[in-house]
């Protein structure tokens, strides 16, 4: 059977790029989506082209059901070798007393409960030598005030999943890491009210502008890979010195 990778939210951003780098490097891959149906089926076109196997699915993370659907279109291409926890949202840019409780509740449904449904169907049908990571954010330690404190919050509860699931998985050879970007060039921040938020902000990153998704896609290649054999529990920070 071939290694198989399941990437959440792989139709834009950091998730497509990371599809297609490691789709370069040879891994099938099953990326899900939950809206933008062009947007993945142009993911898949250039996966194809690689000469790799490739599904993109229509699965929601907040919903188990549609989370094992995922996983068992993932087990059709072959042996399940990584997971990337990565589909995720922010809500509105704004003060903190202005947070509306349903934006509050879906920040925490798809950044938590999302990459804990599926890091749950991972554990269960991974053998060794697999891979988890999770896709946390530099505001885990930066705390976002003024812009999304409820979202780093939630974004360093992911780091401490890393790090129990790190610890649980290890006796069975299954690794688990966190990768934490800066800002990054995607359309998160245009879906937060704040499109020139990467241009607005790299006056306050010490190297001086915002990332690219690439960049992001290499760390969580590396962690994947063996190359990585010997990091287990860790947070890899991608976020221009922040
Ligand atoms: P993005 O460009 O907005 O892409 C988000 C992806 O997640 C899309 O493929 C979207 O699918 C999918 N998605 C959203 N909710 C979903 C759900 N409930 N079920 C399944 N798929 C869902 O975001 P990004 O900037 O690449 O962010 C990726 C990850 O990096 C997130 O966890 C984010 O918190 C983290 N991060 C981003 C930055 C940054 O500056 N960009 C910084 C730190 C951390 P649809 O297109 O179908 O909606």
């Amino acid at each position: 059977m071939n290694p198989v990778t399941v990437i959440t939210g792989g139709s834009r951003g950091i998730g497509a790029a990371t599809a297609r780098r490691l789709a370069r490097a040879g891994q099938h891959i099953a990326l899900s989506y939950r809206r933008d149906r062009d947007a993945a089926a142009a993911v898949l076109a250039d996966l194809h082209a690689t000469g790799v196997r490739a599904v993109a699915v229509p699965a929601d993370t907040r919903d188990p059901d549609q989370v094992a659907a995922l996983f068992d279109a993932a087990a059709e291409l072959g042996d399940l070798t990584g997971l990337v926890n990565n589909a995720g949202v922010t809500s509105p840019i704004g003060p903190f007393t202005d947070l509306d409780p349903a934006d509050l509740r879906e920040v925490v449904d798809v950044n938590l409960i999302g990459y804990v449904l599926c890091a749950q169907q991972a554990a269960r049908r991974m053998g060794g030598g697999a891979a988890i990571v999770n896709i946390s954010s530099a505001a885990a330690t930066l705390g976002s005030p003024g812009e999304y404190v409820h979202y780093a919050a939630v974004k360093a509860a992911t780091d401490t999943l890393t790090t129990g699931l790190a610890k649980e998985l290890a006796p069975r050879g299954i690794r688990v890491n966190g990768v934490a970007p800066g800002i990054i060039r995607t359309d998160i921040h245009a879906l937060s009210g704040m499109p020139d938020r990467p241009d607005r902000a790299a006056g306050r990153i010490p190297l001086g502008r915002a990332g690219e998704p690439d960049e992001v896609a290499a760390a969580v290649a590396w962690l994947l890979s063996p190359d990585a054999s010997y990091t287990t529990g860790a947070v890899l920070r991608v976020a221009g010195g922040l």
